[in-house]
């Protein structure tokens, strides 16, 4: 299965999924979800990296991505 980056423009291979915890205002990234989630978005490495929130919204990010697998 392929998974994309859902950033627009963007084609490269996803490697990591971003979820909105709206009721925490927090973003979480991880692993490539198996499967995707409600709120979820799969980002390229870059994009995962580069990644702005809205103010007051805190990141969490799990784990290295760079992880082989
Ligand atoms: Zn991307």
């Amino acid at each position: 299965m392929d998974r994309i980056c859902s950033k627009a423009s963007c084609r490269r291979e996803a490697v990591a999924t971003l979820t909105y915890d709206y009721a925490d205002s927090m973003v979480v990234i991880g692993p490539l979800a198996p499967a995707r989630a409600p709120h979820g978005y799969d980002l390229c490495a870059e994009h995962a990296d580069r990644l702005s929130v809205p103010q007051g919204w805190q990141v969490v990010r799990h784990q290295a991505l760079g992880q082989a697998g």
